[in-house]
């Protein structure tokens, strides 16, 4: 317990800032350094996501259509986070992404590019300029799932005149009778050792009946690293969350979920404390007593007793704080950032009730700041969007590479025709909200590369940040807060221009 007599005190519990009255954001207060006695990687970033789930990283990428879909919770779960399935879709559609990240098998290419025999070199050199690799299965009907027939590579196609553009692949593919496979069921060890063997790039996998199931490349093996931090259920499948609604049919989607394998289920309202979501987490505790129910979202205290007396196993907090959000402009409630993350920690705490801080994260420091606050994880939407496991297609303005990024109470994610009115059930209650009033903006984010490189930067940033701090975990950083030992400082508008880039004429900003 820190002395508040003692004349090396210095700076503010967070009790004490808390309490000065104003909501603060993350950029209002600074934390003070501690004592280092360790070293950066040796810190402990696990911590709960619920009462039963426990990530090696304390990261969640939200549950937006421009956030997460199976590539990015794949990815997301092979760091040691989770991505959070969006259900702005039909819920044949969500399951089916879950069925995806469950069904992960690393090192796998499960959905190949797949051409027809009748196909031409020409339509072999469009998925070049496409997606950068010319070595493609040939099934029978030309899709994932039909009878493996040959296969094309760079080799079939490199010295081959312009005038044969219109030849057939039947022509000029490596034939099946020709071809190394591997039955499926094959383990990486065994696909790995296969390549070496045969010395080929692309070694097809196949059922019983000889129909292409995955593929794996020999340039993805060398690239592949083990991820031992991955977030994995007890039969080391990747786990992954779902989000959808309090609706009646929403019921119906959840069975499809439950079929897919989630592993944890959020209930997706701007504005959670509302008897939809109560009587809704009493269906979901009642019908699937071990599926995981991550409620919210709330940013007050009786918002979330509500909420954890209902039987909540993790509470999302956040109201007004998104890059894309205008919510506090529009409905003209909400709270600052940090404030709600500390007021609903401190008293979810008491029923071991983890917290995700979710929106605002623009840095690490803004992660640090929320776990240092009582969050257990925090949740990402424009962090994590722009990079390649989001969904969408990159495109270029004024030569920037860039990928959409919008809201899900904006007007384009609410009419989105293939998605029920998800996206409007999680800011409107009921059928008689006919009026679409946006509370969320769309725009775009700059080409971040891939999650895989993305988040280690940020755990690396975290460990060191934990390091300056003084605490050798996320637990030990939560307890120094609660016990007063961690410091803060409010900070004033000059501290934080002070605390930024300044008096340059021009930078480059790369962060890692
Ligand atoms: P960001 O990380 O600051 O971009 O915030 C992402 C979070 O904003 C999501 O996880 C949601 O909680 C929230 N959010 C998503 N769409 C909207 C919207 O249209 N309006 C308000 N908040 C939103």
């Amino acid at each position: 317990m820190a002395d508040t007599n003692n004349i090396l005190e210095d700076g503010l519990s967070a009790a004490d800032m808390m309490d000065k009255g104003h909501g603060l954001t993350y950029n209002d207060f600074i934390i003070l350094p501690g004592f280092i006695n360790f070293a950066a990687d040796t810190v402990d970033l696990s911590s709960q996501l619920t009462k039963k789930i426990v990530l090696k990283t304390p990261l969640i990428s939200s549950p937006m259509d421009t956030v997460t879909e199976a590539p990015m919770a794949i990815s997301m779960a092979l760091c040691g986070g989770i991505g959070i399935i969006h259900h702005n879709c039909l819920p044949e559609y969500q399951a089916n992404e879950v069925l995806k990240v469950k069904k992960y098998k690393h090192g796998f290419i499960h959905d190949p590019v797949v051409l027809c025999p009748t196909n031409t070199v020409a339509d072999v050199l469009k998925v070049k300029k496409e997606h950068g690799f010319c070595g493609i299965p040939i099934t029978e009907d030309g899709n994932l799932g039909g009878r493996l027939v040959g296969i094309v590579t760079s080799r079939d196609i490199d010295f081959l005149e312009d005038g044969n553009m219109n030849a057939k692949l039947e022509s000029i593919m490596t034939k099946f009778e020709n071809l190394v496979t591997a039955q499926s069921g094959v383990t990486l060890a065994e696909a790995n050792y296969i390549l070496e063997k045969s010395k080929k790039g692309k070694l097809p996998i196949i059922n019983a009946q000889g129909n292409l199931i995955a593929l794996m490349a020999r340039t993805d093996l060398k690239k592949a690293k083990s991820y031992p931090t991955a977030s994995k259920d007890d039969n080391k499948q990747l786990i992954v969350g779902a989000a959808m609604g309090t609706r009646e049919e929403d019921k119906d989607r959840l069975r499809h979920l439950v079929n897919a394998g989630v592993d944890v289920i959020v209930l997706d309202s701007s504005q959670g404390n509302s008897v939809y979501q109560i009587e809704m987490i009493k269906h979901i505790k009642k019908s699937y007593p071990n599926l995981q129910v991550i409620a919210g979202n709330v940013v007050t205290v009786k918002q979330a007793k509500n909420l954890i007396d209902a039987g909540a196993d993790g509470l999302r907090v956040g109201m007004g704080s998104g890059s894309i959000c205008i919510t506090q402009e529009v409905m003209a409630v909400g709270r600052p950032q940090a404030t709600a993350v500390y007021r609903v920690s401190h008293y979810a705490k008491k029923f071991n009730v983890p917290v995700i801080a979710d929106g605002g994260i623009q840095s690490i420091g803004h992660i640090i700041k929320a776990l240092s606050l009582g969050a257990s994880t925090v949740m990402m939407g424009s962090l994590l969007a722009g990079t390649s496991e989001a969904p969408g297609e990159y495109y270029f303005s004024d030569g920037v590479r860039l990928k959409k990024y919008r809201g899900m109470g904006s007007i384009e994610a609410m009419d989105r025709k293939d998605a029920m009115g998800s996206a409007m059930n999680r800011y409107f209650h009921s059928e008689a909200d006919k009026l679409k009033v946006a509370q969320g903006v769309s725009g775009s984010i700059v080409d971040k590369g891939s999650v895989l490189r993305f988040v280690p930067y940020l755990q690396c940033g975290i460990r060191h940040g934990c390091q300056d701090i003084g605490a050798t975990s996320l637990a030990i950083l939560r307890n120094m807060m609660y016990d007063g030992e961690l410091r803060f400082e409010l900070r004033s508008h000059s501290a934080q221009l002070e605390g930024n880039v300044h008096s340059l004429f021009s930078y480059e900003k790369r962060l890692f």
